[in-house]
């Protein structure tokens, strides 16, 4: 693969791999989700924003916690893939 245009052919992957993450997020966490409807914020994201159903159901045990912290892991790691993502595309 050592084409002049091997740039092209190694970020395709990766691009198939970062939306990948961007379905598992949206469909991986349907009872997240289903709480995030009660949220203050619609946009809310379940860390430390006020009013939120989903951190509220961690804290009553409704939730499980550590579903709660998957979910973030998996947040943190869309974002970080989105970013990567965007310094990409800026170039
Ligand atoms: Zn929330």
């Amino acid at each position: 693969m050592l084409l002049p245009g091997g740039g092209v052919l190694i970020d395709t992957p990766g691009m198939r791999e970062f939306h990948l993450w961007d379905a598992e997020v949206s469909e991986g966490f349907p009872d997240i989700e289903a709480l995030g409807v009660d949220c203050r914020f619609r946009d809310c994201h379940h860390h430390q924003e006020p009013d939120c159903a989903v951190q509220a159901a961690a804290r009553a045990g409704t939730l499980d916690p550590a579903r709660l912290a998957a979910f973030h892991k998996l947040q943190d790691e869309q974002d970080q893939a989105a970013r990567t993502r965007r310094e990409k595309g800026s170039r």
